[in-house]
């Protein structure tokens, strides 16, 4: 296939001529850019996201397709960006007119002129971002990549298309998205760029939360998550955004003692965790699941290094980290807490599995039973066959044991099988500390395997709690 069939075929759906006639008619130049154009030749799979560029107004020529689109589809408009979004099918075309800018020393808010295409393509954060496809009638098909791109594709490189002083500083978020890519797509950051990083990276600070947690989600999302965290961290960018990870690096010595690198083997139990979910909230987990090791690290005499209560001061940890970086602080906050909290509890019970340790374990997990066993599995980095077989063979005891207790006592959503108003009528009680009493005692009874999860056992066993409480039951009346 020639070169220029390979490209026009990137534009086989209609849309794209739909497109070309709506600035044909407005007389201006349009091209595919961006993403579209650098999956397209990476075979990424059909790209749903597709930037679209006028030399003009990009307000205006998405109206026009608009009109010409069975339907009229709604243009969204963002005046103050420029930009107009519009969805054809499962497709989202968003137009922008082509310009030049540049960002101020210390604001985040671009000044923009309009500009060439060369002058869009100048601004563009990487060269494999910054090919274009022309629409243009004369030229439809044709690949505008002034600076390589096609060629830092294929050796896999990402690379700003001007002195990376420039456009790192311009909008610093292309730090991240350099290293985001790098990530997602398995590639080497060229030395020029990568060295640009390192010195631009407390340049990271004026860049919003939301911008940054996004490209964090993308990283933790990649196959193997850690390429990214390695670079924040050679870079010297993850001080500015976590902190807490930056903080489990380096292993202290005292009398022949040594800990393990808490940062390095994280990075470890998140790549195992990558890979068997895809659950972004789990990868969080695995992120995090030691912060609290830092700020509880003791040398004792006889114990050695210690980090008590970590998991407790790691789900404290979490809450501030998501609350400072603007992430939600809902149920998924919640989730990533009772990981990192029960983060150490099948370790505790995997050596001597308990019918009575294994349903308090479900029990506390509740749903996320699965989601806890996963992540300790993950958790296991040791270098010793012996001993990596032997906490996986532990664990797998756990989980059988866990089916076993759930087929028989079903805990894992627990809902006691005697509710308090059966124990008010049942004694004539008035709302009174001995209901939660006999509650408890109820519960108790069925995790510690004293009383199977049914109903009439938990009738006797109230029974009988009652009468050694003193209470006499409405039939003695
Ligand atoms: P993905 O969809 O995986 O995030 P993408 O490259 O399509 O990848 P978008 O954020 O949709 O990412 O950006 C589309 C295009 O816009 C990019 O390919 C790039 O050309 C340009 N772009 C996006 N963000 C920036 C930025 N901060 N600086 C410069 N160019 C950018």
């Amino acid at each position: 296939m020639s070169k220029s069939q390979y490209y026009t075929n990137a534009l086989s759906n209609p849309v794209f001529k739909t497109v070309s006639k709506a600035a044909s008619d407005l007389n201006l130049e349009s091209y595919v850019i961006g993403g579209f154009v650098r999956d397209y030749i990476l075979k990424r799979g059909d790209s749903k996201d597709i930037d679209i560029v006028a030399v003009g107004s990009g307000i205006n020529l998405a109206q026009k397709v608009s009109n010409l689109l069975p339907g009229k589809p709604k243009v969204s408009v963002f005046k103050n960006y420029g930009t107009a979004m519009l969805k054809a099918g499962a497709i989202e075309l968003e137009f922008v007119g082509a310009r030049k800018e540049s960002y101020q020393e210390d604001s985040r808010n671009p000044a923009v002129e309009e500009g060439t295409l060369a002058d869009d393509q100048n601004r563009r954060d990487f060269t494999i971002n910054a090919m274009a496809l022309s629409l243009n009638d004369e030229t439809f098909g044709e690949l505008l990549d002034p600076f390589n791109g096609v060629e830092d594709l294929k050796n896999k490189i990402i690379r700003t298309p001007l002195d990376p002083d420039i456009t790192f500083s311009d909008d610093p978020l292309r730090m991240l998205r350099a290293i985001r890519f790098a990530t997602q797509l398995g590639f080497k950051i060229d030395k020029k760029s990568f060295d640009s990083i390192t010195r631009n990276a407390d340049r990271i600070k004026i860049i919003s939360s939301e911008r940054v947690v996004d490209e964090l989600n993308k990283i933790l999302a990649s196959p193997k998550p850690s390429i990214g965290f390695a670079i924040l961290n050679k870079t010297n960018i993850l001080p500015h955004i976590l902190p807490e990870l930056s903080a489990l690096k380096g292993v202290d010595e005292v009398k022949g003692q040594r800990h393990k690198d808490n940062f390095w083997h994280t990075l470890e139990v998140v790549d195992n965790i990558a890979k068997t979910t895809d659950n972004l909230w789990l990868r969080w987990a695995a992120l995090l699941h030691d912060i609290g090791k830092a700020p509880t690290k003791k040398f004792d005499k006889k114990a050695g290094w210690t980090f008590h209560g970590h998991e407790f001061v790691g789900s404290k940890m979490v809450y501030k980290l998501f609350k400072r970086l603007k992430m939600p602080l809902n149920e998924k906050m919640k989730f990533v807490q009772k990981m990192v909290y029960m983060s150490s509890r099948p370790i505790v019970i995997a050596s001597d599995v308990t019918d009575s340790a294994v349903r308090r374990l479900v029990f506390d997990a509740g749903e996320y039973i699965d989601d806890l066993m996963t992540l300790c599995e993950a958790d296991i980095t040791t270098k010793n066959p012996a001993k990596f077989k032997k906490y996986h063979t532990n664990f797998k005891k756990v989980r059988d044991k866990i089916s076993e207790v759930e087929e028989r006592d079903h805990i894992r959503n627990f809902q006691p099988p005697i509710s308090g108003e059966e124990i008010i009528k049942t004694f004539n009680l008035k709302p009174s500390r001995e209901i939660g009493i006999i509650k408890d005692a109820i519960k108790e009874a069925i995790l510690e395997g004293k009383i199977p999860n049914e109903y009439e056992d938990a009738k006797l066993f109230m029974l009988q709690k009652g009468k050694e409480l003193g209470l006499k039951t409405n039939q003695n009346d």
